[in-house]
C-alpha cells in the first residue's frame, strides 16, 4: 500500500487511463492521495514560432478538465490533479520526486505496439525513479 501514488496521463492515448486510475485507487493507503498527471509535450522552436501566442498555455485548463472527467468516470473524485508543458518524462520524474510519491502507476506503450514491451516515456521513468513503478500493460 501507497500513501502518494502518481499516475501520468498521455491525454493522447487515454485506454488504459481508466484502469490506471482505478489500480491507483486500491493501492493507496486509507487517507492515501493519488495525483493525475499529464504534460502537454513542448514543440520544437521551428513549431512554436508559428503558433498563435500563447496556443501552448491555451491547451492547459482543457487538460485538466479532462483529467477530472477520467478521475470521475473511474470513481475517484479525491484525486489532485497537474498539468505541465515540456518533456514528458523529465516532468513525470519531476514531479514524483518533489512530491515525495512513493509509487508511479505508467502505461507501457500505445495500443498496437504490443512488440515492444516498454514505450520511451515509461522506459525512461522505470529506469530513472527513485520510487516503486507498476507498468500497467
Ligand atoms: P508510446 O511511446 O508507445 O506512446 P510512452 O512510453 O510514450 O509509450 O507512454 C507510456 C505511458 O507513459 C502512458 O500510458 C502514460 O502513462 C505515460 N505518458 C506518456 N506520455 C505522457 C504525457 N505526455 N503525459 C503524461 N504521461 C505520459
Amino acid at each position: 500500500m501507497y500513501k502518494k501514488i502518481l499516475v501520468p496521463i498521455d491525454l493522447a492515448q487515454t485506454e488504459k487511463a481508466d484502469a490506471m486510475v482505478k489500480a491507483a485507487h486500491d493501492y493507496r493507503t486509507q487517507g492515501g492521495e493519488i495525483i493525475m498527471a499529464t504534460v502537454v509535450p513542448d514543440f520544437p522552436p521551428y513549431v512554436v514560432s508559428g503558433l498563435p501566442a500563447g496556443y501552448i498555455e491555451d491547451q492547459l485548463p482543457g487538460a485538466k478538465a479532462e483529467l477530472r472527467e477520467i478521475a470521475t468516470s473511474a470513481g475517484v473524485s479525491s484525486a489532485n490533479t497537474f498539468v505541465r508543458a515540456g518533456h514528458p518524462a523529465n516532468l513525470i520524474l519531476s514531479i514524483a520526486e518533489s512530491e515525495g510519491c512513493d509509487l508511479i502507476i505508467i502505461g507501457s506503450h500505445r495500443p498496437g505496439l504490443k512488440d515492444y514491451f516498454l514505450g520511451s516515456t515509461a522506459s525512461r521513468v522505470v529506469g530513472h525513479a527513485t520510487c516503486s513503478v507498476l507498468v500497467m500493460r
